[in-house]
Order: structure tokens, then sequence, then C-alpha cells
């Protein structure tokens, strides 16, 4: 067979020529309300147009001295011109490096710097931090800002001007798949954000497999709303999947409030959408009140949620299967996992809407071709796959990274017969079946008695009480048992008593799991990736006086 390179290359040439029609919706910032809020403006154009500017895009860094393994990095919500640019910094040969636009300054500045990016795309929300990247990032020799009134305060060009008499026919180079492509840094939650540099084999082959019907299910009828930000994991893959299939496209910018993402699903007839849970917590709230109010969006066309970052209530999957007749399907995965490593479908024979079939779409599922998973102990020994016994989850594949981006093979990688692994931090059982079940990431975990309960079940078994929009279980320290779990619930309508979660929980989870006490809040606080952040809340309950 012919030796034939996976690059992103492949992206360019099918946008521009097999499916140069498929639109591109972008809500882009229209202006400010009295209030100063954002107001939203709709901006249309088309995968082919996104193919050309790309070229326009290659052409005008080029000639900015942007050379083959170059970092030019973005910090943009996603767009249209987002989309532009993953197409042409890595059709060029640089490297598009993706910054989590939630990250407070002092943290960007540092992924800078230890990624050395010489060009910042940028939307002009940022321009604020501009004066700290100036003052503190050495590397970055040219700001382009991204808006198409052409504004461009000084120290910066207009990305408008920038590409401006560039031909979208760039003299595209052939490149090794081997290179890399995109970089993105992990979250950081503990120590020092991690990059990951994705290779042009590893994002193809990713989208080829992410396009798979067990998996995001996209092809050319299709119309994505990635909800996910382009600076997560790559979008979980949706957008190279759309460019590759020619999916049309959905980009709602800053604005991903439950009322507008339904208004666009519904507009736009947006086919598979995807996004962590906080977020489709959010739409499900504001689907049953616009169903309340007796005025339900009209979603008969959207075929898929897809929904991870953290373990998707089994209830969260029920409410929209039994409310609004939508499928949602959960993924596993990490930025170091491209990131998806596994999707959960009922298997065959089972309905998927029974009970059984909603058990196991509330687990995480089995792998995706090429990828494997195992399990061992602290000690590193193997650890059985019986579908009951917790170990630590490991994983190994061709769009899972090997080593860390400057940093080559930390602690976090083990070898094992020969082979080299990631060790994922999460802490699973894997069924006989080959079917993954997430109990917690290592440092959540709730170790009570010299035995683990796994805060993702207890969660889980809470959301799924009437009264109860989300919960969170965390580890508090106890004189008696070392630590013991304790459940903050934001309410759902009246506010549940403890007794009647505690009566609740019984039979649903291990009597001894029950928290021994559960507090009412408003709200929790939320990560860099949408997710609730744990290591916050157990410092703030780190106190907690048992009843
Ligand atoms: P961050 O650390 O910023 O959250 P990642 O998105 O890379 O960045 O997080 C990966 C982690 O998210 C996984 O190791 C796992 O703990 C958690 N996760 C992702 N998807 C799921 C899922 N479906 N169920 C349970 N945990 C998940």
């Amino acid at each position: 067979m012919m030796d034939v390179p996976l690059t992103t290359r492949t992206l360019i040439d099918r946008c521009l020529h097999l499916h140069p029609e498929r639109p591109v919706t972008s809500l882009l910032i229209a202006g400010k309300n009295e209030a100063g809020q954002p107001v939203p403006g709709t901006h249309r154009s088309t995968l082919g147009e996104a193919a050309a500017r790309a070229g326009q895009l290659a052409g005008a860094l080029k000639d900015a001295g942007v050379a083959q393994g170059d970092r030019v990095a973005t910090l943009a919500v996603n767009s249209s011109s987002h989309l532009e640019a993953y197409l042409g910094v890595s059709s060029m040969g640089a490297v598009i490096h993706t910054l989590n636009i939630r990250l407070p300054v002092e943290q960007l500045v540092w992924i800078i710097n230890d990624a050395q990016d010489r060009v910042l795309l940028l939307d002009p929300m940022f321009l604020p931090m501009l004066p700290a990247f100036q003052a503190n990032c050495p590397s970055i020799e040219r700001y382009v800002v991204f808006g198409r009134d052409g504004a461009a305060p000084e120290g910066t060009q207009a990305y408008e001007a920038f590409i401006a008499g560039q031909p979208a026919t760039f003299d595209w180079p052939d490149l090794d798949e081997r290179s890399g492509a995109m970089l993105c840094y992990t979250s950081g939650t503990t120590g020092n954000p991690k990059g990951v540099l994705y290779t042009h084999r590893s994002l193809m082959l990713h989208a080829l497999a992410g396009g798979h019907k067990s998996a995001f299910d996209i092809g050319e009828e299709d119309t994505v709303l990635p909800i996910v930000p382009m600076f997560h994991a790559n979008a979980w893959g949706t957008v190279h999947c759309a460019a590759l299939y020619g999916a049309g496209l959905v980009f709602t910018g800053v604005f991903n409030d439950g009322p507008t993402v339904a208004r666009m699903l519904e507009q736009e007839k947006v086919t598979m959408c995807a996004g962590v849970v906080t977020v489709m917590l959010a739409l499900l709230a504001e689907l049953d009140r616009a169903g309340e109010a007796g005025q339900p969006y009209d979603l008969s066309h959207l075929n898929l949620i897809g929904c991870g970052g953290t373990a998707v209530p089994e209830a969260l999957i029920r409410a929209l299967h039994f409310r609004h007749g939508l499928r949602m399907m959960q993924a596993w995965g990490m930025t170091e996992t491209s990131p998806l490593a596994t999707t959960s479908n009922a298997p065959v024979g089972v309905d998927p809407a029974s009970d059984e079939g909603f058990t196991h779409r509330s687990k995480q599922g089995r792998v995706m071709p090429f990828t494997e998973v195992d399990l061992i102990d602290d000690e590193g020994a193997d650890v059985p796959h019986d579908g009951q016994t917790m170990g630590r989850l490991l994983v190994r594949g061709p769009w899972v990274t090997g080593e860390y981006y400057r940093r080559g093979v930390t602690g976090d990688f083990v070898t094992r017969r020969g082979k080299r692994w990631l060790d994922t931090g999460d802490i699973a059982t894997l069924s006989p079946g080959g079917e993954v079940w997430v109990q917690d990431r290592a440092k959540d975990l709730v170790k009570s008695g010299g035995e683990w309960i796994s805060s993702a079940e207890i969660e889980n078994a809470l959301m799924a009480h009437p009264h109860v929009a989300a919960a969170v279980v965390v580890a508090v320290p106890h004189e008696k048992w070392t630590e013991r779990p304790l459940a903050l619930v934001i309410p759902r309508g009246e506010a549940p008593k403890p007794e009647d979660l505690r009566a609740h929980l019984q039979g649903r989870v291990a009597k001894w799991w029950i928290p021994d006490d559960f507090v009412m809040v408003e709200s929790l606080p939320i990560g860099a990736t949408g997710k609730f952040l744990k290591r916050e809340i157990r410092d703030q309950y780190r106190n907690h006086a048992w009843p």
C-alpha cells in the first residue's frame, strides 16, 4: 500500500473542493446592551471560505517569518476565525497552540513562555491582558486581533488587515505525519500545566474514528455545534471531524448559556452537539422551562448530544430521553487522549431506553478502535477485570500522548511488559466485556476507614432525586474514619431535607458510603474546563463540623 501521510492538509482540500458550501455559522459579539452584557450577532460563512482564508492566513504567517514547527497561539472562543487558524496553521507546518481563555493571566504567561509561542491570535475581549503578555512573554513577536471591524490597538495588527492581499492558494508543504500540529496544555489542577503535542497523524486518526457511529456519528449531512471550547482538547475533535467529513458547523462564541444554545440548536437545525456536564445541565433546565411554559423547542433533528469531562449523571441521560426525546452519549477521555478514549453505548441486544440500557450508558463505555485500557494497583500489580475491583486506569493508543511536551516521559507513564502506558490518575473498574467505569479521580476518592468510596457514584445517585439539580461529594477529614463524604447539593425547586436524601440513597449505594452530611448551596465553583472545582470545594469545607 502507498505510504500516504495523514496530515491536516486533507481538511483544506476537502473543504475547498468536496464540500465548500457547507455552512459555518458563528455568534459574534455585535455590541453591548444597557446592562453592559454582550449582544450576539450572526456571522455566516462556509467551509470553503474557511479553507480559502486559512490559505491567506498561512501566507501572512509565512511572510511574517513563521517556519515549520513554530508555535502560533490562539486565545479565542469558538468562531469561524478560530476554524481558519485550526486549518491554516497546522497545514503550513506550524503548531497551533490553543490557550485556555479561562486561566488567570499569570498562568497564561507561564504557558506561553513554556511553549515559546511566536505569534498570538486573540479575540478583542482579551486585549486587557495584552500589557501583561507584552511585558512578560518575550517570545511573542506579533499580536493579531480577530474581528471583522478592523480595530487593532497599538502594538497589534487586525486579523483582516494581516491576511488581506494574500492569495487563497497557499503552496502547502509536504509534511511528516509524525510532526507536531497542535499543542494543548492540561489545566494544571495539580502543579504546573503540562503540554500535549498532537501530531498530524494522531489528529487525523482521531477525526476519522471520532466520526464513527458508535462515537460522535458525524457525516456530511450533519450540522455540529461544539459547545466544548476549541481550546479544550481540540473541541473533542468535533471541528476536525466536521472539516474532514463536510458537516456544517455552528459556533456560539461567548454565548453558551442554556437559552442561546437551545435557540441555536433549533434555528440552525443542529444534528450533533457536545459539551461538559455543567453546560448540559443548563441546557436541560432551559428545555424544561420552555416545555413547562408550553413553548417547547423543536429539536427533532438533534440526533446526538455528546457529553463528558466528568461522570455523566444517569438522571441527565434519562431526563433528556424521557422529557425531550433526546439521545445523550457519554464519552471519557483527557487532553492527553485527544480526547476520545471510550464511548458509552448500550451493548447490542440491550434496549438503550431500558433500565439496563441506562445503567450501561451511565458508565464510561468501551474503548475506541486501536485504544487499550488496563488496571493496576498502587504497587503496579495487575487488577482483575471483574467489573468490581477498583484500580488505576491505564490507557494507550495512537492518539494517546507518549510523553509531555518538553518534559518527556514523566512519572505519569508506566512501562509494563515492554509497552508504555499513560497512568490517567483515574480510578476505575473494568468489566470482563471491557466496559470502563470511572469511580473517581485518584485525588478525589474518599478514603474512609481504609476503604475507598466513589464520590462519582454517590453524585450520580443523588442527581436522580427530583429536587437535586447538581451534587458534588467531597472528602472531609474525620477523627475516627480519616475521611468521610460530605455532599454539597444545588436544589431544584424546593430544597430536599437531609433525611430525604439519606433515604433516597439507601439501596442505591453501599450503606457506609452515604454522606454524613448534606449542605444546600446556591452554586459551586467551576474551573477552567467547565467542571466543578472539587479541590476548592474540599478546601472550603475542610473544617466542616459533622452533625
Ligand atoms: P482537566 O484536568 O482540565 O479537567 P481534562 O479534560 O484533560 O482536563 O480532564 C480529564 C479528566 O476528566 C479525566 O482524567 C477524568 O478524570 C475526567 N473525565 C473526563 N470524562 C469523564 C467521564 N465521562 N466520566 C468521568 N470522568 C471523566
